[in-house]
């Protein structure tokens, strides 16, 4: 089959929603022809063992992996197969001006995942989150706070190219991004995740409502317990505000060991 009707089948295949498609030798009767899988074809890949995943068929979690049309597939992305969708992306302006996608670190299976706006130059720089001054203040949060190592956490942001200048990411630029750190909270399943500053609040909780409202209770996001609490870079400017995140973070504390 020529490479743009493979493309063209593939396309079609990812709109209709699914994420993973097998490929078999087809009888020979079927080789020259070029043309799609009939139904029948692809109700038999679920029972087909030696396959291959086709490259750039990944797409979000669609109705099709919920019926089992795929029987290989488990039904959860891991993070490594989101960090793959998200390539080398240029779904946003944001990618003409960063050095690197800083997708996020930590456990996979982490019981808490923090999360904050964007990159700055620093995380940028490494490729890593939070590892300028802010985060090594979300890190003694972590360490010496709630008393977790760092790598038994999860950490990401919102947004994962930096902005420049780094300020503030704009609209356009979340709702390119968004749908990833949705994405890797549904693959974590954390039991608590922790939304760093406003632009991490707005953009799960779906909220234009202030901090000063929204920290120091719950919420749920995907059926997950949600904590706001300040971002570390708004206390390196105000510390004032510690004390009420440390009353957050205890919150967090409670909820994780009760
Ligand atoms: N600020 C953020 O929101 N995220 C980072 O990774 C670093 C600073």
């Amino acid at each position: 089959m020529p490479d743009q009707t493979i493309e063209n089948w593939l396309r079609y295949y990812r709109d209709l929603g699914f994420t993973h498609l097998y490929r078999r030798e087809a009888p020979a009767s079927q080789r020259a022809a070029g043309a799609p899988a009939t139904q029948e074809q692809r109700g038999s890949m679920k029972s087909t063992e030696s396959h291959r995943v086709l490259p750039g068929a990944a797409t979000r979690f669609s109705a099709a992996q919920q019926t089992g049309l795929f029987a290989s597939s488990t039904g959860a992305e891991t993070l490594e197969q989101i960090r793959e969708e998200l390539g080398d992306c240029r779904r946003c302006k944001l990618w003409g001006g960063r050095k690197t996608i800083v997708f996020g670190s930590g456990n996979p299976k982490a019981e808490l995942v923090f999360v904050g706006e964007g990159p700055g130059a620093d995380e940028d720089e490494q490729g890593l989150p939070f590892v300028g001054r802010a985060g090594q203040l979300l890190t003694d949060m972590i360490e010496k706070g709630l008393k977790i190592p760092r790598p038994d956490v999860y950490i990401c942001n919102i947004i994962k190219c930096r902005p420049p200048g780094n300020r503030k990411p704009e609209r356009d630029e979340v709702a390119a991004c968004r749908e990833f750190v949705e994405r890797q909270i549904k693959s974590i399943q954390p039991r608590v995740i922790c939304a760093l500053g406003s632009t991490a609040a707005e953009t799960i909780l779906e909220t234009r409502e202030s901090m000063g409202r929204l920290r120091g209770r719950w919420y749920e996001f995907q059926g997950l317990p949600v904590m706001v609490t300040y971002h570390p870079a708004y206390l390196l400017r105000d510390p004032s505000r510690k004390a009420d995140t440390w009353a957050d973070l205890k919150l967090i504390l409670a909820h994780l060991n009760p």
